[in-house]
């Protein structure tokens, strides 16, 4: 039988241990960047930064519930993430990212759909706790996340790795439109 960690807590708790929020409290002259930056941010009670974060961390992870998380999350992808840098017509970034999408079938005209598209699914998973904890630094805690769009070539879809930042009560950013860590 299969007993998570989510499971022991909801019995230990009594209710479903479903999301927590991030919060630094000021205890010390010594605010660690890293820790300032999660201040705040909500995570999946099962998927998180580990916690303590170092020796003498003062944060600590408030409860809070699944309905606070699905009523308060957003996903924000700024629209030049697609128009210039993903589609990069300049190439003035020369990431070659473009050569990929352009691949599938999608072209810069395609820049808003895909800015909707990648917020709404970004947005889905994260409620459902469908990520994956990227990099962390004095910049904040980085998610990845699959997104599956149609091809416009050909019959089919194709699933990619998107990067997002995490942001204080519950909102996620849009880092790289392609690629994430
Ligand atoms: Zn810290
Ligand atoms: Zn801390």
């Amino acid at each position: 039988m299969d007993f998570s960690l989510s499971d022991f807590l909801s019995v230990l708790y009594g209710e479903p241990y479903d999301w927590v929020k991030w919060v630094h409290r000021n205890l010390s002259d010594n605010h660690c960047p890293e820790c300032l930056m999660l201040d705040g941010c909500f995570f999946k009670g099962d998927n998180h930064p580990p916690h303590p974060h170092h020796p003498f961390c003062h944060c600590i992870l408030e409860n809070i519930s699944q309905s606070e998380i699905k009523s308060q999350a957003t996903a924000f992808a700024a629209y030049q993430k697609f128009d210039p840098y993903l589609f990069d017509p300049e190439d003035f970034y020369k990431h070659g990212k473009n050569k990929a999408f352009e691949s599938w079938g999608y072209s810069i005209n395609d820049s808003n759909w895909l800015k909707n598209e990648f917020e709404k699914q970004a947005l889905q998973k994260y409620i459902l706790g469908d990520y994956k904890l990227g990099k962390l630094d004095e910049h904040g805690q980085r998610l990845s996340i699959e997104i599956k769009i149609p091809r416009k070539d050909k019959e089919g879809s194709i699933s990619f790795t998107t990067g997002w930042m995490v942001c204080p009560n519950g909102k996620i950013k849009l880092n790289t439109p392609l690629g994430g860590k």
